[in-house]
């Protein structure tokens, strides 16, 4: 296929006229993103950044990605529940990482005190790249899980629409034809309509806990609307929303300014700066309380990069997951080299090895959000600073996935019209319920691809990297 674009690749008129289509197409399906300049409200907004076509994603590897979500939903909410195990793989890591440590203390105290909360609703993205190797034959590889605000289910649920018409107006109806649906918003509003259902109380509301600054907020309107079509109440609040107004009732039932909160979807909280002292406390009134956090704070730390290369080890998947060999294979078939800087000879030797040769891999910190990663020569300089001190253990490294990269247009506002060599990363998006022992409800809810340009190493949409995307098969 990518032979498939090229003609349109090359014809500069009929690119500036699909383009201008595409983006009005964007503006009317709700692609939107509220600007850098007036973040704090809608009355200006602009589309959100997109491709002008969509890109390429062999058939084989979506349907293995797909095929493997409800595995990973199943990794994710065992780990959560695995005290031994987290206590485990972060002890490294929560010596000298103070963020990390600082959520894991909630996670202790509320061990501690007892659980209140009895559903639990899981919403992660599992992202991968395709892996060109040596062979030529791509593979499916795991970049991470998001198991905290995974972002851009409610955009990506619009996209394929103005791609299906952008390949129109290029003279492609049978490709358009060929776009497959994809509505992650309604998949993820399913499964907090389920949570919600599930707490038990009529009256009670859904809370989206948001950040200060909300450019995304039509990413979250659309699965806020979703469940305003179900009858379920949504509030959005901050965390000194949650500091000023919320309270525990004698069950620790949570309640906002009187409000009761059946289910609290965090759309914030996975990065060190938003917690002052009033956020933290916040943040451990929330996990105490009875309402269904999305994610729980377990949860949180099972989507940690040190989690991540601590299940890649040999026979720990078993452990996590017994009586499952078959969703354990699916699993490790998508995993990356993933390597453990802890101090001793084995973390000794693999940092030697990326000093040496550091175009090899990518050197991680337990950090989410894009922008954090390092590569070249700045991971070698960085390696060479720490390697013979603890602060390496708050990092892991990982094998540097190389995909095969497709032209493309990057469409974003204020932006030239210009060709650009692109890479592009798949994300699936899981949902599942569970009451008590019982998991109620364990599914794929959708899909997102990004694409950004080969000289970004690191970042996503949100971080102006990346821009949204469809995928078309092969
Ligand atoms: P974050 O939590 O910040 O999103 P990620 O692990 O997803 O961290 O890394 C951010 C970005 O860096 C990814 O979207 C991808 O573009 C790039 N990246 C991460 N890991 C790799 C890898 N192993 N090989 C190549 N690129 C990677
Ligand atoms: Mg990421």
């Amino acid at each position: 296929m990518a032979a498939g674009w090229q003609d349109v690749l090359r014809d500069a008129a009929a690119v500036r006229e699909a383009a201008a289509v595409a983006v009005d197409a964007a503006l009317l399906a709700g692609v939107l993103m509220r600007t850098g300049e007036q973040p704090h409200a809608s009355d200006v907004v602009n589309y959100a950044p997109f491709t002008l076509l969509p890109s390429p994603v062999p058939r084989a590897l979506f349907e293995q990605a797909y095929a493997v979500q409800q595995d990973f939903n199943l990794l994710v909410d065992a780990i959560s529940q695995n005290k031994e195990f987290l206590q485990q793989t972060l002890a490294s890591t929560i010596k000298v990482d103070d963020f990390t440590a600082r959520l894991f203390r909630i996670y202790m105290q509320v061990l501690e005190e007892g659980l209140a909360q009895t559903v639990f609703l899981g919403i992660n993205r599992s992202d991968y790249m395709f892996d060109c190797g040596l062979e030529g034959r791509a593979a499916l590889r795991q970049i991470e899980i998001n198991t905290i605000a995974a972002s851009f289910g409610g955009l990506t649920s619009h996209t394929t629409d103005v791609h299906r018409l952008v390949l129109k107006v290029l003279g492609k109806t049978e490709e358009a034809s060929q776009l497959l649906p994809n509505n992650p918003a309604k998949g993820l509003a399913l499964g907090i309509a389920k949570a919600w259902q599930l707490y038990g109380s009529q009256r009670a509301v859904v809370m989206f806990l948001v950040e200060e600054v909300q450019r995304n907020i039509f990413d979250q309107r659309c699965v806020e609307n979703e469940l305003w079509n179900r009858n379920i109440r949504v509030v959005r609040k901050r965390f000194r929303d949650v500091f000023e107004q919320g309270s525990l009732d004698a069950s620790r039932r949570l309640y906002m300014d009187g409000q009761e909160v059946a289910v609290v979807y965090y759309r914030e909280g996975y990065v060190p700066q938003v917690y002052n002292q009033q956020n933290w406390e916040a943040r451990l009134l929330l996990e105490r309380s009875r309402a269904v956090k999305c994610p729980d704070i377990a949860t949180q730390l099972a989507g940690t990069k040190k989690v991540q290369q601590e299940l890649s080890r040999p026979g720990m998947l078993e452990k996590l997951l017994p009586g499952h060999p078959e969703a354990i294979a699916r699993i490790r078939a998508t995993f990356a080299g993933l390597y453990s800087l802890d101090e001793g000879e084995e973390g000794d030797r693999i940092a030697a090895a990326a000093i040496a040769d550091p175009d090899r891999f990518v050197l991680k910190p337990q950090r989410e959000g894009g922008g954090n990663n390092l590569y070249g020569e700045e991971l070698k300089e960085v390696l060479e600073k720490i390697k013979d001190s603890p602060e390496r253990t708050s990092y892991i490294l990982m094998d540097k996935i190389r995909p095969q990269p497709a032209l493309n247009y990057l469409l974003r506002a204020h932006s030239p019209l210009q060709v650009s060599e692109c890479i592009s990363e798949l994300g699936i998006f899981g949902v599942y319920v569970r009451q008590g022992q019982e998991l109620v409800l364990n599914e794929a809810a959708g899909h997102l691809l990004r694409t950004k340009a080969v000289e970004h190493t690191d970042g996503g949409v949100a971080a102006g990297v990346a821009v949204l995307d469809t995928p078309y098969l092969l």
